[in-house]
């Protein structure tokens, strides 16, 4: 693993700035790694984790980079539940550790730097510093992790019965005799014009 330095500078780059959520992002990851003991995500532990991140802010940019797990290589799972958590997946021995920031990181923030106006100078400065018990909550966790969501998962493709486009990963939905694609199953987000 790198310094906390050394990854706040590669996710500055990648992020397009540095900000709160990117210490608090790469104080999460590096936490979670330590936690499974995992000290190579980018090289040769680079296929045993798989991250779900619960928001896409700023703090899920820097998780990415320290993990390595990107939405491409279906190694970073996003559910978008706006929770400033995260969860570390060991797939070589199913450990799990989901991390969330604690409510009471803003106002500790406050305590420890109350001579900076701006808050997120303020956060910035007090989260990099801030002890781990009073950033993070830390839960060891059990995940279901089924074939088709592993990142390297090679399965059959189908094409809808409705539209015709080509469905991966066993995202089809059953209707009757029918196979559905998601949208045409009723999930669509767009309408046709
Ligand atoms: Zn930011
Ligand atoms: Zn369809």
């Amino acid at each position: 693993m790198l310094s906390l330095d050394a990854y706040l500078r590669e996710a500055e780059i990648a992020h397009g700035h540095l900000c709160a959520g990117q210490i608090l992002g790469v104080r999460m990851a590096m936490l979670g790694l330590e936690k499974l003991g995992i000290d190579d995500p980018r090289g040769k532990d680079r296929k045993r984790l798989v991250t779900f991140v619960e928001i896409d802010r700023c703090a899920t940019d820097a998780i990415g980079v320290v993990t390595g797990c990107r939405l491409g290589k279906r190694a970073l799972k996003f559910r978008d539940w706006g929770k400033m958590a995260a969860t570390f997946i060991d797939v070589s021995n199913g450990k799990a550790v989901r991390i969330a920031a604690t409510e009471s990181s803003k106002a500790k923030a406050r305590e420890m730097c109350p001579q900076i106006e701006d808050k997120n100078q303020q956060q910035m400065k007090a989260y990099r510093e801030m002890p781990e018990a009073d950033l993070f909550t830390t839960q060891w966790v059990k995940v279901d992790l089924p074939a088709q969501e592993f990142p390297g998962y090679k399965g059959e493709r189908i094409t809808c019965a409705e539209c015709g486009e080509g469905i991966n990963f066993k995202r089809e939905v059953l209707r009757g005799e029918r196979k559905l694609c998601r949208a045409c199953a009723g999930e669509r987000y767009y309408e046709i014009l």
